[in-house]
């Protein structure tokens, strides 16, 4: 990987080089992804960069007006600008022209289930010390409308957050209440298991327009093993709850997510043909995060990454197989990745953002006042380290943005800026995750050659490119057509908006 520097000389073909980054195919080593500093890339030979590098490509042949039109050289160097180069970034780095939009209100940690590999480090389902209380709810809205975003999502999150219905409504209502002289534009998002949906709550959904969003991780024996109830019910009554919010507020009011396992990997079709079973067109397939209780259980239920990528090809050929079928079904992740790919524009996915999402894109209302920069960092406070606290929601926002914890996210919060992302071809496309750097490797800025993040990362690119590369033409449409905006809005999407 090497990164040319715009100043680099004009060679004998008379160009000018901008910058750019690349790096070798793993799949085909003759080739190589060459990006721009604003993302736009082109897979070409090694000898052909090295003639590009060297000056003496011809600007008129193909690869000349490719090189041009993606602003990779410049044809005169006396008359060209990088106005087009910045323009370009502008369009990528759009999320921050305003400020957070994702806004987590933790209403409680209680919750029915004990899953091995829970994130929110949850309570007993009757410790109602868990809830957030009503001043700290009312303290957190004032600072909701601090924030400078034109659209806010409201994104209920516990524990099981039904489970304290009663502040979720008033919640809901005192935001509505003070909107209506903000005029902000508002979504409401729900997290919760559907368990204990009761028809007054749905009618309050339908009235302000939620989403909800569900964890379903597969068919019955594994969602259950996964999620374990003293009644082994959890499948049944996910499912039950799934049908009865779809009847109320629409199928595409409804969406779920899977948590993997280490038994999930041995059921990748499975948990696809579940998907499509229960009428769901789009799934998401997500490795576990190192925090809460996946830390203490993580030698039990966790995996390497390489089971993990072993697990999603599968999965990814399965699920193309069911697209050709003739049943829309997409991957989420690949979505985010191939629309950073395939579009100019950014999805603003908050943990792939570059400078970072974290305080930046989202923050969290936690159930005890406490504010923070994700989940993630929640998740810390709660297993003991606090690094990541903001403050609490009786200090102003400006309090919080001048605070240690968020000095330290944005110090380690710019990929273009860290060690090993400043060189990656990859980083026009790719983001900074200084907490989760900070949770797998004690270190906000981490050490990417052994980053966890960055394997991820590195494999999800090359496996869509390739993928992409030799696909047929069904296939390549299909794949081209997720990085396009969804039907309707899932979570990920909403976290992006
Ligand atoms: S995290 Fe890895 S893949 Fe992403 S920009 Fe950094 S080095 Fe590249």
């Amino acid at each position: 990987m090497k990164f040319r520097s715009a100043d680099a000389f004009s060679g004998a073909a008379g160009y000018r080089l901008l910058p750019l980054r690349f790096r070798r195919l793993p799949w085909d080593t003759e080739r190589v992804f060459v990006s721009s500093a604003a993302g736009d890339w082109l897979i070409m030979g090694h000898r052909e960069l090295e003639q590009v590098i060297a000056g003496t490509i011809d600007q008129n042949s193909t690869l000349g007006m490719d090189l041009q039109a993606r602003n990779m050289i410049a044809a005169d160097p006396s008359r060209t600008t990088l106005a087009p180069l910045l323009s370009q970034m502008r369009s990528r780095k759009q999320y921050l022209q305003q400020g957070p939009s994702l806004h987590i209100f933790v209403v409680s940690l209680r919750c029915h289930h004990t899953c091995s590999y829970c994130q929110v480090s949850r309570a007993e389902s009757t410790e109602t010390a868990f809830d957030l209380d009503e001043t700290n709810a009312r303290l957190a809205v004032e600072r909701l409308f601090e924030w400078p975003s034109s659209t806010l999502t409201v994104e209920f999150q516990g524990g099981e957050p039904l489970l304290h219905f009663a502040r979720v409504r008033a919640i809901t209502e005192q935001i509505q209440q003070r909107n209506r002289h903000e005029g902000r534009t508002l979504r409401f998002v729900l997290a919760s298991t559907l368990h204990d949906l009761n028809d007054d709550q749905l009618a309050f959904f339908r009235e302000h327009d939620f989403q909800l969003s569900t964890s379903l991780d597969g068919p019955e024996w594994l969602h259950n093993a996964n999620r374990p109830r003293p009644e082994r019910d959890s499948y049944a009554r996910t499912v039950a709850g799934i049908d009865r919010a779809r009847r109320a507020l629409g199928d595409d009011a409804v969406s779920a997510l899977t948590t993997l396992t280490q038994r999930s990997l041995s059921a990748p079709r499975e948990i696809v043909d579940e998907y499509r079973r229960l009428g769901f067109h789009s799934i998401f397939l997500r490795p576990l995060s190192p925090y809460g209780f996946a830390r203490k259980t993580g030698p039990r239920i966790g995996y390497s990454l390489a089971d993990f990528f072993a697990f999603y090809r599968e999965a990814l050929e399965h699920i193309l197989a069911v697209n050709r079928d003739g049943y829309p079904l997409e991957e989420a992740y690949a979505s985010l990745m191939l629309s950073q790919l395939f579009t100019p524009f950014s999805h603003g996915y908050v943990d792939l953002r570059s400078p970072t999402g974290a305080g930046l894109g989202a923050v969290v209302y936690d159930y005890d006042g406490q504010a923070y920069p994700s989940d993630e960092a929640r998740m810390l406070a709660a297993m003991g380290d606090r690094s990541f606290a903001l403050g609490h929601v009786g200090q102003s926002v400006r309090e919080w943005l001048a605070s240690p914890a968020m000095r330290r996210v944005l110090d380690a919060g710019v990929a273009e800026a860290l060690p090993g992302c400043a060189d990656c071809a990859f980083v026009p496309l790719c983001g900074a995750d200084p907490i989760d750097h900070y949770a797998r490797q004690g270190d906000t800025c981490g050490h990417r050659p052994s980053s966890d993040f960055c394997r991820k990362q590195l494999g999800f690119f090359d496996l869509l490119l390739e993928r992409t590369e030799r696909a047929d033409a069904y296939d390549r449409a299909v794949l081209e057509s997720w990085a396009l905006p969804r039907r309707s809005a899932t979570p990920w999407q909403i976290e992006a908006a």
